[in-house]
């Protein structure tokens, strides 16, 4: 049977370049080695020309990214290059570096749901990734347009970052893959044993510094200032363009349908700009009709996005971070604030925070209902129950929880939760293994003791 294939109309030239977020005149190809306006020293963004993507009515383009959606045509079946002509069309495909990224699932969250009075809550997997984090959506186009600038002769003899675990662990497994050397700053101590061993194993060079997230971000501005080292932070908005696609695949996995609320940790704060920038360019082209409400959720020890929320955002103060569970958020100095506060003001946004205690049960009570979830989407769901208790959403409004990590790379904060050694952590739903004798009797009892507890703690709450 033949298959009716749809391709975008072929006389778009499709265009996008850097441009400062503050309107400064001047634009810039993605090709060229920059981070910063020249003249003012702000944030660039990614702009795309509307006009080329218009030539192609809203309905093809739904039906172009549908046929391509986890097939195999390279690099097309990615989540992000599926969408390539909104992303980063500069890029040529020989040089993409993609491990097929996105295309992650969405949960429906039945159970907890239930016991948090919401009917149709999902929670977006971006941790079932290549290298278990969201960080994969930015980092392949990041990478590749670094791919692209070397076969063009420019001379870029790694790519640098500082990171709090995803991060680098991106970089170096799209590094790795492109063969381009890789240099990653570590806060000594600070992330998790799994993240650590990530860019061990794909060969970066790894520098554990003492210092914080803060501090490494630091080095590694200069270091890439100074030299023709590639950057590799969110800063570059590269990076956004890519995690952007995640508006656009969750709006495709819910048949073009818009969320009512979506809720989404921020520590750098260049997840919740992409997120909203998606929605923004969807619509713009006339893929969506309406906005979604956004929540960023922070860490309580790493808040200062929500201490200018409570200001109404007039002013922002960078904060010491204070060390929290949630280790990738831990950052007191967000690099993409003035972005994210932009794009809240527009999604009718707000911030929540979530203390440790919170955090750690929230994510607990996920993974009783069949989630895995690292410490960040703990502070997404407690941040969501909080909202929830205010009563400010409706029992049957469409929320998402976007997911950041896999939780298998924070194994050590569960094993402590379910062992209960998490200094000022009641562990609520601690589950130790219980430890029984051989014996078929004490066996029984044990057993039959612990299914009536367990049969309490499934009784849903509503
Ligand atoms: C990077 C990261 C975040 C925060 O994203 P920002 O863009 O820095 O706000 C949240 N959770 C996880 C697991 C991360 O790796
Ligand atoms: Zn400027």
């Amino acid at each position: 049977m033949a298959v009716h294939m749809k391709h975008p109309n072929p006389n778009a030239r499709y265009r996008a370049r850097f441009r400062c977020i503050n309107g400064c005149p001047g634009d810039h190809p993605l090709n060229e080695v920059i981070y910063a306006c020249p003249k003012c020293g702000d944030l660039l963004e990614v702009v795309h020309d509307l006009e080329p993507l218009r030539m192609t009515s809203p309905d093809e383009w739904k039906e172009i990214f549908d046929n391509r959606f986890m097939r195999t045509a390279w690099p097309y079946g990615s989540g992000v290059w599926g969408k390539k002509e909104f992303v980063c069309p500069d890029v040529r495909d020989e040089n993409i570096v993609s491990t097929c990224e996105g295309g992650s699932n969405l949960f429906w969250a039945e159970q907890l749901g239930f016991r948090w009075g919401l009917e149709d809550l999902w929670v977006k997997q971006c941790g079932n990734s290549h290298t278990g984090s969201f960080k994969d959506l930015g980092m392949t186009v990041l990478v590749s347009m670094v791919k692209q600038m070397r076969s063009e002769g420019k001379d870029i003899p790694a790519v640098a970052c500082a990171s709090t675990g995803d991060t680098s662990a991106a970089l170096a497994a799209y590094s790795a893959a492109a063969g381009i050397p890789a240099i990653v700053f570590l806060p000594k101590n600070k992330v998790s044993r799994a993240q650590l061993v990530q860019p061990l194993a794909h060969g970066a060079i790894t520098l554990a510094i003492d210092t914080d997230f803060d501090g490494c971000m630091r080095i590694v501005r200069e270091i890439t200032g100074r030299h023709n080292i590639y950057l590799a932070n969110s800063m570059n908005s590269l990076r956004v363009e890519g995690q952007k696609t995640i508006s656009f695949e969750l709006c495709q996995q819910f048949d073009w349908q818009v969320p009512d609320l979506i809720v989404i940790p921020g520590g750098n704060l260049g997840n919740v700009s992409a997120l909203g920038q998606g929605f923004l360019l969807m619509k713009d082209a006339g893929l969506v009709g309406r906005l979604p409400r956004i929540v960023c959720a922070q860490a309580e020890n790493a808040n200062p996005l929500y201490l200018s929320y409570l200001r109404g955002f007039e002013t922002f103060d960078p904060v010491t971070a204070r060390p929290t569970l949630a280790s990738a958020i831990q950052i007191g100095n967000p690099v993409s604030v003035k972005k994210a506060i932009r794009v809240l003001k527009q999604f009718d946004g707000a911030v929540e925070q979530a203390s440790e205690e919170e955090l750690a049960e929230a994510a607990a009570e996920g993974d009783l209902t069949g989630l895995y979830n690292c410490p960040h989407t703990g502070v997404a769901l407690a941040a969501l129950k909080k909202v929830v208790r205010r009563g400010e959403v409706k029992r049957s409004d469409r929320v998402v929880v976007i997911s950041t990590a896999h939780g298998l790379k924070f194994t050590d904060f569960k094993s402590r939760y379910h062992f209960s050694e998490l200094e000022g952590v009641e562990c609520h739903f601690a589950n130790p293994p219980l430890e029984v004798p051989a014996n078929y009797e004490k066996v029984r009892d044990a057993l039959f003791r612990a299914l009536e507890t367990r049969n309490a703690q499934f009784a849903r709450q509503i």
